[in-house]
């Protein structure tokens, strides 16, 4: 199958970063941190991102699929640079940075979100964390399982 997964809260963990903000920019950028200067590169793996996206490898054509915002030039670079640092070489050259995840075709979305196009996604979406179906990176290898 080909799968594609997103970065913010699926495979990064979000809040780690804002931990990591010098006190200035924290309490400049707040409430808007995807606009703090160097952030994306600050952050944690999600637990069992990184070995689930291994896992997914193995089997399957898998892609990253993530919005960097568009009032951070910085965060374009600290995606790729999370990727590397992260993810070696099963994710060389499949880092994709959309604003409109619809347009891309495959088999499954990993995503937390339905926006920035994620939700029109024509194959199946699998819902991330918290608020969705899938409440971690266990459940989510089991669900690609099954439907393999
Ligand atoms: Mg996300």
């Amino acid at each position: 199958m080909r799968i594609f997964v997103d970065m913010d809260n699926v495979l990064v963990d979000f809040p780690t970063g804002i931990d990591r903000l010098e006190p200035e920019d924290k309490a400049r950028y707040e409430g808007n941190y995807d606009d703090a200067p160097g952030i994306f590169r600050l952050m944690d793996p999600v637990d069992g991102a990184i070995k689930g996206y291994e896992k997914l490898c193995e089997d399957h054509d898998v892609f990253i699929l993530s919005t960097a915002p568009w009032g951070n030039p910085t965060a374009w670079s600290d995606k790729l640079l999370w990727v590397k640092k992260h993810l070696g070489e099963c994710a060389e050259k499949r880092l994709i940075l959309t604003h409109h995840k619809y347009l891309v075709r495959g088999d499954v979305l990993i995503d937390d979100r339905r926006k920035r196009g994620a939700g029109a996604f024509s194959g199946r979406h699998l819902h991330f964390g918290e608020h969705g179906e899938f409440k971690d990176w266990d459940s989510v290898l089991a669900e690609i399982e099954a439907i393999s």
